[in-house]
């Protein structure tokens, strides 16, 4: 298929379209990221805006529950949802699977949903630009909502929250009433916090870990991108399917207050310049890897270095001459 009929198939909203396409950014191969770039080229200013949505938690928290169930309420208010995931095979041992289709099966069926579960990557860089360019198929194919999994560990977190609109951190109910060693850089970057599993005899628990959140987020710095009352945490239960109304409405909510405060825009924008700044960043590194002068010239710059004959920073500063020339 060629690539005006494939960006026509996507704009359709065509599911199978929209898989093939992400399919097609996955790739490593050269001719298949050209014919990528060229597909989210002619796709760019399609006008069409999603709500991305970056949802992160550890393994075991109920992730696929919560979307099976948030995503199930969406599209039965008539609104389109696509999930992708981000899972860094690092975090993958021990892990469960993301995105995993076994888990969320109403969700899987349902004609307005999409989930995309991730592909093995190595480097956190091919995980970032994939789901970028995947976010951007979503939205061009007309997605109303994009959720974007990740596990709590390593750096997936940063990098989901550097290209979603909202940040929610799921989190399990905590046996005593000390906070889960959830590191304060999380919390910062955390729109809402989802105590999940408030249900049955876990629900006094959950009480207790979110009012727990809710005085440790109080005690965060002011962000200007937050109205009052945010960042907040909340009780969900994804398995008894409570709450998730409520949650829905504190999201859309904030969404709508940082529009109409010009955060929303602004930090798209910021973001736009973020990736790209990465993307040259990778790319660069890549024509290095990729030139056998300047990989000779690492290797004999790098083992003058191990010797002790030549200083890191000299070193580099020879090397960075060197591809000047
Ligand atoms: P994930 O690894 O974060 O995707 O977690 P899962 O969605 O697979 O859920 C892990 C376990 O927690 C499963 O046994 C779920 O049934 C259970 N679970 C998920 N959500 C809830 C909930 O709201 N209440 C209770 N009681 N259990 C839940």
């Amino acid at each position: 298929m060629d690539i005006a009929e494939l960006a026509d198939r996507i704009r359709a909203g065509e599911r199978r379209a929209l898989a093939r396409a992400i399919t097609l950014v996955e790739s490593g191969r050269d001719d298949h990221r050209a014919r990528a770039v060229a597909l989210l080229d002619r796709l760019a200013g399609s006008g069409r805006q999603a709500l991305r949505i970056g949802l992160s938690g550890t393994p075991g928290v109920g992730k696929s529950t919560f979307i099976e169930s948030f995503g199930m309420m969406l599209t039965g208010q008539g609104l389109r949802v696509a999930v992708l995931a981000v899972d860094p095979s690092s975090a993958r041992s021990g892990g469960s699977i993301l995105g995993d289709k076994t888990r969320m099966e109403r969700l899987t069926r349902e004609p307005n949903a999409f989930i995309r579960p991730s592909p093995s990557q190595t480097a956190l860089g091919g995980v970032a630009r994939r789901t970028r360019d995947a976010v951007a198929l979503c939205e061009a194919a007309g997605f109303d909502i994009v959720l974007i999994e990740t596990v709590g560990v390593g750096q997936s977190e940063t990098m989901v929250a550097e290209m979603a609109d909202l940040f929610i951190l799921l989190l399990a109910p905590a046996g005593g009433d000390e906070l889960q060693g959830v590191k304060r850089g999380i919390m910062e970057m955390a729109d809402i916090i989802l105590v999940n599993k408030a249900d049955g005899d876990l629900k006094p628990a959950a009480m207790r870990t979110c009012a727990d959140y809710a005085g440790a987020l109080r005690l965060l710095r002011k962000r200007p991108q937050d109205p009052e009352g945010f960042p907040k945490a909340m009780t969900v239960s994804a398995l008894e399917e409570e709450g998730l109304q409520n949650a829905w409405g504190e999201m859309q909510a904030l969404a709508a207050w940082r529009r109409e405060n010009g955060h929303f825009d602004a930090r798209r924008a910021e973001q736009a310049r973020h990736w790209f700044g990465e993307e040259v960043r990778l790319g660069l590194l890549a024509r290095l890897e990729k030139d056998p002068d300047a990989r000779a010239q690492m290797d004999r710059l790098g083992a003058a270095v191990a010797r002790g004959e030549i200083s890191v920073s000299g070193a580099a500063t020879q090397m960075l001459a060197a591809l000047n020339g």
